[in-house]
């Protein structure tokens, strides 16, 4: 099962998600917004408002940025955003199929499950007990450090 060329399916993922394209991360947004001219209606009446005005935002470095769009250019943005989309969730089936692959080439697993198989339950139970035995021993103190680097090595 360790076989070294890769799925069909998988080349033919990569090779989609290969292909570059015009795409980008980020959001659109549409907005009316009412101005600051004395007596102009956009205060009151919604309808009033001006616009609608594009933005692209993007968190970049843990900041937005954003850039004001033509209508045009929203409509472009909007198709971008989509392709942008469609390749991250490519790439997430791309990594989910690899790791599928990697899974069988290593051939299965001798308990079964990754988290929680018999085993290291053993483990656990084990150092629990370990741990209990060193607190009745030292009087329900904190069980000393270098004890406790044994403890873990077992595990
Ligand atoms: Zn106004």
């Amino acid at each position: 099962m360790s076989s070294q060329s890769p799925p069909a399916n998988l080349l033919q993922l990569a090779a989609e998600l290969a292909e570059a394209k015009p795409m980008r991360r980020g959001s659109l947004s549409k907005r009316m917004v009412k101005c600051s001219k004395p007596g102009c209606p956009c205060r009151e009446d919604p309808d009033a408002r001006h616009g609608p005005y594009f933005s692209l935002t993007r968190a970049v470095q843990g900041k937005t940025q954003s850039r004001y769009l033509t209508p045009e250019q929203a409509v472009l943005a909007r198709q971008q955003i989509e392709a942008g989309h469609e390749f991250r969730a490519g790439l997430e089936k791309l990594w989910e199929g690899c790791e599928a692959w990697a899974d069988s080439q290593l051939g299965g697993f001798p308990n079964g499950l990754y988290r929680g198989g018999r085993k290291r339950g053993l483990q656990a139970s084990l150092q629990d007990q370990i741990v209990q035995e060193f607190e009745t021993l030292v009087g329900r103190q904190s069980t000393p450090t270098t004890l406790l680097a044994e403890v873990n090595f077992l595990s």
